[in-house]
């Protein structure tokens, strides 16, 4: 009896094993690419952006989910790297401090060429997969890091960012967020604005992906109807598995099968299990669930590392996508659907937002109407009365009568 449980432990070992080493092959050739990492951020909050601090040295990182040889250990051969800032910073200092973090992005690049080279184009993310560097863009998470302005959603364009998330966890003027749909913030634009309409179409005429993490059911409608480039969301998990309105629920999961978009698993406990704790096992649940409604080429990874404070039993860091990927070959999922999940499902969204963007076609120009721009302290140059009153010729002739009846002359 003894000598039966030691062979079924044995076995058990051995399988285990089977999984992680297949896991490490298919890796070698087709590493993982993060949707959404959050380490610029934690470089603002613990150096204040100065990489040259010896303390920020990314080799010996510590306290952080993302260092170098945790990179490395993960296979980690592409990231989308956040340029986030907070919602408190709308009308405020929104574009100046997203600035300063595709600056520390291309900085790290700068400082460590030989682990990460800073890409723009899915062509670039092969190039570093064969020099075994880690491929990095910029996805800017938060439509207020545009401040309503298409001129520097073109400029983020020519700065690197390829994915701009529509909204963080607040409304912009233009796009409805998910608090939207808990009832904790109110229904502004219905999904999206008029001028929110322009903002997608101007991101498929440039080239950047559009992501639909964290913004309401009707902005994930509007947009997947909108688009005439597959979407992603960089690190949503299932609303079916957990009833999170950050979740994608099944309705939206399969417009994102009938458009070839994407959804970047999270591993954020509290979207993975609706609770403070959570298992990798859950974590392959979701990914399994993605898979069975909206089809294996609809499931990535997107792990939300240092950017946010639990996660999952076995998910520890970035360390620990193989392990992850073992439990996926665990349960029969084939080569290429895990090759799918890890790499080829991104490189095929953003190949088709390549081959959809067209810099031939005139930009969009019309700018948010002035009563829709929030808050006092901003100038209105460029949103003069004249070109109104000349748009209004009925107006002009109103008050041309008050003036003069006022003098008496009529
Ligand atoms: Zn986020």
């Amino acid at each position: 009896m003894g000598t039966s449980w030691w062979l079924w432990a044995l076995v058990a070992v051995c399988t285990g094993d089977q999984f992680r080493d297949e896991a490490e092959r298919i890796m070698r050739g087709t590493p993982v690419i993060d949707g959404h990492n959050d380490l610029p951020w934690r470089l603002l909050t613990m150096f204040n952006n100065q990489l040259q601090s010896e303390r920020a040295n990314l080799t010996i990182l510590a306290n952080t989910h993302t260092n170098i040889p945790k990179l490395r250990a993960g296979f980690v051969g592409g990231q989308f790297w956040s340029a986030y800032t907070p919602c408190d910073t709308q009308n405020k200092d929104a574009v100046k401090r997203t600035l300063e973090q595709i600056d520390v992005i291309q900085r790290m690049c700068q400082m460590y060429p030989e682990t990460f080279v800073c890409v723009t184009n899915s062509a670039g993310i092969r190039q570093a997969f064969q020099e075994g560097r880690v491929a990095s863009l910029v996805g800017v998470e938060g439509g207020h890091s545009i401040d309503s302005s298409l001129g520097v959603l073109r400029t983020l364009y020519r700065l690197g960012m390829r994915y701009l998330t529509l909204t963080h966890s607040c409304n912009t003027p233009w796009a409805d967020n998910w608090l939207v749909d808990t009832g904790e913030d109110k229904a502004e634009s219905q999904g999206l604005s008029r001028f929110g309409q322009s903002v997608v179409k101007e991101m498929n005429r440039l080239g950047v992906i559009i992501d639909l993490a964290h913004v309401s059911v009707a902005t994930m409608k509007d947009a997947l109807r909108l688009s005439t480039a597959p979407v992603i969301f960089s690190h949503s998990s299932a609303y079916s598995l957990c009833q999170h309105r950050r979740n994608v629920p099944d309705d939206v999961l399969r417009l994102v099968n009938q458009t070839g978009s994407l959804v970047m698993v999270n591993f954020y406990n509290d979207y993975v299990s609706c609770r403070p704790e959570a298992t990798l096992s859950q974590v392959a649940d979701h990914l399994d669930h993605i898979k069975k409604v909206a089809g294996a080429g609809a499931v990535g990874f997107g792990g939300d590392f240092d950017g946010v404070s639990r996660l999952p039993v076995g998910l520890e860091d970035v360390s620990k996508y193989p392990d992850l990927v073992a439990e996926l070959l665990r349960r029969r999922w084939t080569e290429t659907e895990v090759r799918g999940a890890l790499a080829n499902n991104l490189l095929r969204v953003f190949e088709a937002v390549e081959q959809v963007s067209d810099h031939t076609q005139s930009p969009e120009e019309e700018p948010i109407p002035a009563d829709q721009l929030q808050a006092s302290c901003r100038t209105m140059y460029g949103y003069s009365e004249a070109p109104s009153l000349h748009r209004q010729p009925g107006a002009l002739l109103a008050s041309l009568t008050t003036v003069l009846l006022g003098l008496g002359l009529l």
